[in-house]
């Protein structure tokens, strides 16, 4: 089963031709995940041929209109598609005032439920789970309160040694329990058989880090550590850091060093600035402080397993 991210905008503030603001859709265990919803996010949807009907989670990470301008346009068109199903939004509570205000004006009557789950972007603290996986907010350090997110899978099933299994007949009814580690008895009671010969130890589950935006800090480290996937935006090259540190954003540099410290295994870079036309030189910059780093790059998805 898969956790797929596919990067739906990887720009900052500025429109900047061809790229759009931040948006990612996930596919974790055929779960659907909106984070962030900048301007055009449906728009991006479509384009790569995402059903909007099937997300029911949105994690928004601050208020900022580059994460936030595609969202009432993205609830407007769920609600003129007559959806049923309750959606669930996860941010600021700042995000629901302004909203709520848009709501109220427009005099929006939703067809669907529309639940507010309120972040405290000071603190650390799980904001959903599941058996299949569980989504943590953890603070970033920006202009306005703003949160990143841990999207990490919960324990995984252990794997069924096919081979062994089909030696001892064990009926395929029990394969289920097998995976959750139960050891295999015969309906008759004569046949017992430990869980250990019949599977393989399941993988390390996996995590997704998402740091949208933020100056660099120790603390931000230590939240993504041993992450497999680190996002984390890249606002400038290095020789701006001066403007990085006035914005409070990251160069590419930075978002090197915090991959690096904190020990993950891959890192995408985003939300450039419009300054940048060729994004090669900040991939390189990144590259030289964390070697496995990668572009996100409008409609890439990346599989984690
Ligand atoms: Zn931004
Ligand atoms: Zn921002």
């Amino acid at each position: 089963m898969a956790f797929e991210v596919t990067i739906l905008g990887n720009s900052s503030a500025s429109p900047a031709p061809n790229r759009h603001p931040s948006g990612q859709y996930i596919n974790i265990l055929d779960h659907h995940i909106l984070v962030d919803c900048g301007e055009g996010t449906q728009m991006q949807l479509q384009r790569y041929k995402i059903k909007k009907s099937r997300i029911n989670q949105i994690f928004i990470s601050h208020v900022h209109g580059d994460h936030i301008l595609g969202l009432p346009g993205l609830l407007l068109s769920m609600n003129l598609m007559s959806r049923e199903n309750p959606i669930h939004i996860y941010g600021p509570k700042e995000l629901f005032e302004i909203l709520n205000v848009f709501f109220k004006h427009s005099e929006t009557r939703f067809s669907f439920e529309l639940n507010y789950h309120t972040i405290d972007p000071n603190k650390t603290e799980i904001l959903f789970e599941n058996i299949y996986y569980k989504v943590i907010a953890f603070p970033l350090f920006h202009r306005v309160p703003t949160a990143g997110f841990l999207i990490q899978e919960r324990s995984k099933l252990r794997k069924l040694n096919v081979e062994v299994c089909e030696k001892h007949k064990i009926p395929f009814t029990h394969f289920n329990d097998l995976k959750r580690g139960k050891d295999y008895m015969s309906p008759d009671g004569k046949v017992h058989i430990k869980n250990e010969k019949l599977t393989f130890e399941p993988g390390k589950p996996i995590t997704y880090a998402y740091c949208s935006d933020t100056i660099f800090d120790e603390r931000v480290i230590k939240s993504v550590e041993n992450a497999d996937i680190l996002y984390h935006e890249s606002t400038f090259l290095h020789d701006k850091i001066q403007r990085a540190i006035d914005t409070m954003h990251t160069t590419s540099k930075q978002a090197g060093i915090v991959a690096s410290r904190a020990n993950v295994d891959k890192l995408i870079i985003g939300h450039f600035s419009a300054r940048y036309d060729d994004l090669q030189p900040l991939l390189l910059e990144a590259r030289t402080e964390f070697a496995n780093t990668e572009i996100a790059d409008e409609g890439r998805s990346f599989i984690m397993e």
